[in-house]
């Protein structure tokens, strides 16, 4: 078999006339009109509704009540493995063919017939503006599914060499028992990804997406079963972490984590399932993609407004709560004055509000507790005699949470804001000698826990080449003139090393890999 060669979802015009935009507004209103909706757990084929309904609210309109979510006890994570585990067998022996037709059906179901409902659930649940929601959640989704059925089914042709009288062949398992997938609030892709990708090679799996965000995986769970999903292979339970950790890490047919979300999450469930390890039957595939710490690094050669773009691009597209967001600038000194004004100049232009106005480049970050931390970070710079708030600082909560795309200079290279994650929109901007480019980039590496994505901004092919070799660990993708955000499925897998992950590429065969277990059979004649 041939599975169609996957190619990337156009992205709609965000035009504000457009037809595309002005179908996805008119499902954006019907949506937010509405009476608010219950979403349920979905346990093998049931709906499981709690006694604890919990409320799903708009970032930025907190007082706007989507819907409520069905809060689980341990007893449903329990039920989800059982679900799972019975649903295994008949789903694992399934040809993958099969497999592959449910997945590429939901890519159609994502990008045609369901389209504007995932981009306005994505907007109304997590702020996303009109482009945002659309490059996210209708593209990007898509595109996983697309591709990870094309890298499937170029995996399964791998076979090993066999010689006269010997036939070696190579037999591509699921994992023995199930995986669970774990789900951040800010990438609706990412939550229809994490479950789906261990599915398709034949995995059954307990899905738990964050509280932020079950408003719209309550939309990929009805294109999961409208695509054919049989019931008990992706199971959606919506609870606190610690039902789930108590239960699944004790169980012993835990078979894999993918996980996406902070590394301190990530750090304490790799924690708990070290601690469980003679529990299992295999030893666990973990899978996590974590926390960053963006950069741009520039080279005294740079034309400033590449640089001015890049920044405030990369820093305060999405509000800063892309894991690939650019929160620190390295600017050499002959660059920084042009570089200021005219980064500043495109920044002041940026307009604030809810997403449903397409003018509106920043919308609400997600939730008061985002909001409160972003809010003291920026407290602590405006407090520091090291640092200095060039542009925004001002944040409200009082209708939804707001903050201003704020940048801070620094004339500390270790200074908290500098180094340390701040998941919103920020960025900090340490200005270095311009003879000191290359001590600068010994500095950044030193200074970075993390390593998911930078950039460097140069027009000399030497200080390039330069920064791709000292960098090297710093960032799992580079970006090279241009800023350190965008990575289309099919085009730059993604994924970081150091504190930002275990590196196994999300949309890319590298991340396939590590939900199968090969087994090799030799065959003598
Ligand atoms: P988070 O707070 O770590 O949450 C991620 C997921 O873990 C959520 O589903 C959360 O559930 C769950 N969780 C929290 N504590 C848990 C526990 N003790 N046991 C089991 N599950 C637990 O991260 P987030 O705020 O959603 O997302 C932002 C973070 O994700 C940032 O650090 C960002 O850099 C990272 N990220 C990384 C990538 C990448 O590709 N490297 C991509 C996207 C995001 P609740 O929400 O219900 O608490």
């Amino acid at each position: 078999f041939k599975v169609p060669k996957a190619v990337n979802e156009p992205v709609n015009s965000y035009e504000p006339n457009s037809d595309a935009v002005k179908s996805l507004l008119g499902k954006y209103k019907e949506m937010n009109d509405q009476e608010p909706i219950e979403v349920p757990m979905y346990i093998g084929s049931k709906e499981v509704t709690t006694e604890n309904k919990k409320p799903l609210t708009s970032p930025h309109d907190h007082q706007k009540v989507l819907g409520h979510y069905n809060y689980g006890e341990k007893k449903h994570v329990e039920e989800a493995i059982a679900a799972a585990m019975n649903a295994k067998e008949k789903w694992a022996n399934l040809p993958w063919e099969e497999r592959a037709s449910i997945f590429l059906k939901a890519a159609d179901l994502i990008s045609g017939p369901y389209r504007d409902k995932i981009n306005a659930a994505t907007m109304l649940g997590q702020s996303k503006n009109v482009y945002q929601t659309e490059i996210d959640a209708a593209c990007e989704t898509a595109d996983f599914f697309r591709f990870n059925v094309q890298y499937m089914s170029e995996l399964y042709e791998e076979q090993p060499e066999s010689s006269p009288g010997v036939w070696n062949r190579l037999e591509w398992r699921p994992l023995e028992g199930f995986v669970l997938a774990i789900t951040p609030f800010n990438f609706t892709a990412i939550a229809a990804n994490l479950p789906s990708a261990p599915a398709m090679l034949g995995n059954v799996v307990v899905w738990k997406p964050a509280e932020s965000q079950i408003y719209s995986a309550n939309v990929i769970m009805e294109v999961f079963k409208e695509a054919g999903v049989p019931a008990g292979v992706i199971n959606m339970v919506t609870t606190g972490g610690s039902n789930i950790g108590d239960v699944v890490f004790k169980h012993k047919d835990f078979t894999g984590l993918h996980f996406t979300g902070s590394t301190g999450v990530f750090r304490s469930l790799w924690k708990t399932i070290a601690n469980n390890i003679e529990n299992y039957k295999s030893y666990p595939r973990i899978v996590g993609e974590t926390g960053g710490k963006d950069f741009i690094m520039v080279h005294p050669s740079a034309k400033a407004l590449e640089v001015a773009t890049a920044i405030a691009r990369g820093a305060f597209e999405f509000q800063g709560q892309k894991c690939s967001a650019a929160s620190r600038a390295y600017i050499p000194n002959n660059l920084w004055e042009d570089v200021k004004t005219q980064v500043l100049e495109q920044v002041n232009s940026f307009k604030i509000g809810s997403p449903e106005d397409t003018t509106n480049f920043v919308t609400a970050v997600i939730n008061e507790k985002a909001f409160d931390s972003i809010a003291e970070y920026i407290d602590y710079a405006k407090e520091s005699k090291d640092a200095e708030i060039i542009a925004g600082g001002n944040y409200d909560k009082s209708e939804g949470y707001f903050i201003d795309p704020t940048i801070i200079v620094t004339t500390d290279p270790k200074f908290k804001t500098m180094v340390e994650e701040i998941f919103g929109p920020v960025i900090t901007i340490y200005v270095y000698d311009e003879d000191k480019f290359e001590d600068t980039m010994t500095l950044l590496d030193e200074t970075s826990e993390y390593a998911l994505t930078g950039s460097i901004i140069s027009q000399d092919r030497y200080a390039i080449n330069l920064a791709l070799e000292k960098l090297r660990d710093s960032a799992g993708n580079f970006y090279i003139n241009d800023k350190p955000t965008g990575a289309v499925v099919g085009q730059q897998p993604f994924g970081g090393a150091r504190g930002s992950g275990t590196n196994d590429k999300a949309g890319a065969k590298l991340n396939l890999l590590r939900w199968v277990s090969a087994r090799t059979i030799k065959e003598t004649f």
